[in-house]
């Protein structure tokens, strides 16, 4: 048989994955599997090899876990050669070359971009640096901030209750240090949850023992004469004494360095295909460039074909693994990245779990459980059908609505379910926040149809 220019690929291509982190590290072992003999190359900013970053905020602000023995672990050898601690600063579409912060050049045959997000900054650069500042993303953050909190600091200040602020407060208490937690939403968790389950997480810090602050902004960081943080001045002509800051304002997508190189990138992610090929900026679908993880937007046929960007463990590896297998594929064996979203943190002793895209939904319905006794399913619907699901220490039941909104069931749901309490008998508005305006809270964002972003390239979250 005749020799396939997919074989040659197999058998002598060049395979370039910018990005040496849980998805770049998944798509370089799948792409072995699929029988990659050519040669391979990881590029990542980092210096380290592939980490696991979940536990930076679980385990390791706990003393529970080492900083430096989160590494992911190996599924198999992926003979790469390893280009780590050097930045991609560009990418030649025509000439198929990757641009090194060295300056050296990576030609490749088929490329993989999975350079995720990185964390927010505190928007006054000056006050960012200041000693006791911290964002968490990294290793080095998590490391850092472990550090400030084993030396006892009288008070910690976390900016913004989405998921990562939330676990930040939950091991200060667990810690037993004093924490304030400011948010400009009204309720922990709103963007990715809504309203009504915002406020349950909110009482749950409250009896935890967090000053939580709804509807309030932090207007300046103050120094002292030393560099060190000393107080925050908030919205409501306060000041908070504290000597840890965690800024938890959401994170941005690692896509600058592809300015200029005419692929579909821009500050909400690089638009792709369901079979992960990157769009360039007309909106055309690349064939030799795939995207995968965090830093992807691409279209499910779920959620109204909307582009959802993700921030979502279990993503990053099924769309890895997607990519893969689509980038050592002929164009008739290629598979869509169809993942239903599921997400899981564990804060105040409690295991939350999401499943769907609970920001689509205008209704939720408490199924099972009680809000009260914070052991409960909730539902979420959109236009008569289940869009998404959330539980509290409920986490058994999950599998089943994932089914429900694979296969776009009714909502509400007409079946009955066992411990079914009172104020699970009717649906009640989901109270997300206004969609238009931008949240540092969503694990989701969902990006309407466009697959170029020339339109938002100057979009800049609101109040930041
Ligand atoms: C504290 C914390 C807790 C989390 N908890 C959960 C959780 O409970 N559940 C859950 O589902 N998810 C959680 N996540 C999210 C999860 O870790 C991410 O979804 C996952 O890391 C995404 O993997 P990725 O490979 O796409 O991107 P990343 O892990 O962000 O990796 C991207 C890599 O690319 C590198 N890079 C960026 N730009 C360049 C460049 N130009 N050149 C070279 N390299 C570059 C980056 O430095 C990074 O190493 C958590 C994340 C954090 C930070």
């Amino acid at each position: 048989m005749a020799d396939t220019a997919l074989d040659q690929l197999k058998r002598s291509g060049r395979v370039v994955v910018v990005g040496a982190s849980l998805a770049g590290l998944r798509a370089a072992e799948v792409i072995r599997e699929k029988g990659f003999a050519g040669s391979l190359t990881l590029i990542g900013d980092e210096p380290h090899e592939p980490y696991d970053r979940p536990p930076l905020s679980k385990q390791v602000l706990l003393g529970k876990a080492d900083a430096e023995r989160t590494l992911l672990p190996r599924r198999r050898d992926i003979d790469a050669e390893w280009r780590l601690g050097v930045a991609a600063t560009g990418l030649d579409m025509a000439a198929r070359t990757v641009k090194l912060a060295d300056g050296e050049e990576v030609p490749y045959d088929r490329l993989l971009i999975a350079t995720g997000v990185r964390a927010r900054p505190w928007p006054n650069e000056a006050e960012g640096e200041l000693g006791g500042v911290f964002t968490l993303r990294t290793r080095e953050d998590g490391v850092g901030l472990a550090r400030a909190l084993n030396a006892g600091p009288r008070r910690v200040l976390v900016i913004g209750a989405g998921f990562t602020g939330s676990e930040i407060a939950s091991a200060c208490r667990e810690r037993g240090l004093e924490v304030t937690v400011a948010e400009r939403g009204n309720g922990p968790l709103v963007g990715a949850l809504g309203g009504v389950i915002g406020a349950v997480a909110a009482e749950l810090q409250r009896e935890n023992g967090v000053d939580l602050r709804t509807g309030i902004s932090v207007t300046a960081l103050e120094g002292d004469s030393t560099g060190r943080v000393r107080a925050a001045h908030l919205s409501d002509g306060t000041t908070l004494e504290c000597d840890v800051v965690v800024v938890g304002l959401g994170a941005q997508r690692n896509t600058e360095w592809l300015m200029g190189s005419g692929l579909g990138a821009g500050p909400r992610g690089i638009a792709c295909d369901a079979g992960c090929r990157a769009f360039d900026l007309r909106g055309i679908v690349t064939d030799d460039i795939y995207v995968a993880g965090d830093v992807a937007r691409s279209p499910h046929a779920l959620f109204g074909y909307q582009f959802l960007s993700l921030e979502h463990w279990g993503n990053a590896v099924a769309q890895a693994e997607t990519a893969a297998h689509n980038m050592m594929s002929e164009s008739t064996d290629r598979r869509p990245h169809l993942w239903v979203p599921a997400f899981w943190s564990s804060q105040f002793g409690v295991n939350i779990k999401s499943v769907g895209v609970p920001s689509m939904g205008t209704e939720i319905m408490i199924t099972q459980g009680s809000r009260a006794e914070r052991r409960f399913t909730g539902v979420y619907g959109y236009q008569g059908r289940v869009i998404g699901a959330v539980t509290f220490d409920n986490g058994r039941w999950l599998q089943f609505y994932e089914k429900q909104i694979e296969c776009t069931a009714p909502f509400p749901p007409p079946f009955t379910t066992v411990d079914r309490r009172p104020d699970g008998q009717r649906p009640i508005p989901a109270d997300f926040p206004d969609p238009s305006v931008p949240t540092h809270g969503p694990t989701i964002t969902l990006s309407g149809y466009s697959p170029a972003d020339r339109r938002i390239a100057t979009f800049t979250p609101a109040g930041h």
